[in-house]
């Protein structure tokens, strides 16, 4: 094979699709060129974005409003966005069907296997159990009182408030507080984490007071994971519907 010499202007083409067939066969026969190819493509690719979407969030903080880990505040600016950006919907229409089709994405962690490791580790683990509500006189039996449960586990009981989405939209919320009701002034230490279908959401410190809130979570069925000092708490099966 003749030594074929390349310039840029022949990887442009290349890139293009339009170049000769002599320029495509001494591009492909050559894996530095391919790799030379590659980085072009991707400078071209920022150059197009930088371009054509100034104003767009990029594809982390597109994969974080699809998977539910952006703040109140991101989540409203990236769906504002998104509701008039026909690219950035594309764009998270791929990353979900990525998503999908991945086995795991990388941040995502079993619970199951969070749940062994703490075993391993010697913690003990609490699994609290719903407590039905008391039954209340009919008149109290009206709106605000829906959507709370208790949960119950030895001295700790852990009461959830949740706000259902509205529509498909990802909105619910769910608060709650943690108690020790044999020592109501323990001030709590630890983390609490919030699964859905077993993969970790999002995790957060919890709050001294055992104050904890999670926003913008869509239908589905989570589970939370408390992870104090002395025991692990679980609420599993918490449904969103
Ligand atoms: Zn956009």
């Amino acid at each position: 094979m003749s030594e074929f010499k390349l310039d840029d202007g022949d990887l442009m083409a290349y890139l293009a699709g339009e170049a000769s067939p002599e320029v495509v066969q001494a591009i492909e026969s050559s894996e530095a060129t391919l790799m030379e190819v590659n980085a072009l493509k991707s400078l071209d690719v920022s150059f197009f974005k930088s371009q054509f979407r100034s104003n767009c969030p990029d594809t982390q903080q597109l994969l974080e409003y699809e998977v539910g880990f952006l703040s109140d505040e991101l989540y409203a600016e990236v769906k504002h966005h998104l509701s008039n950006c026909p690219h950035c919907q594309a764009e998270v229409a791929t990353l979900a069907e990525v998503e999908l089709e991945s086995e795991s994405v990388s941040t995502l962690t079993a619970l199951k296997s969070k749940l062994d490791e703490l075993i391993a580790a010697g913690k003990t683990i609490l699994d609290t159990v719903f407590v039905p509500p008391a039954p209340q006189p009919a008149f109290a039996l009206r709106g605000e009182q829906q959507g709370v449960q208790t949960y119950q586990a030895e001295g700790y009981q852990v009461i959830l408030s949740i706000q259902p989405p509205v529509a498909s939209e990802k909105n619910a919320k769910v608060e709650g507080q943690l108690n020790n009701l044999d020592d109501p002034l323990t001030e709590f230490q630890g983390t609490i984490s919030l699964y859905k279908d077993e993969s970790l959401l999002k995790e957060e410190p919890i709050d001294t007071f055992g104050y904890f809130s999670f926003g913008n979570i869509g239908f589905g069925a989570y589970d939370l994971l408390i992870e104090l000092s002395s025991s692990t708490l679980t609420v599993r099966d918490i449904e969103i519907e």
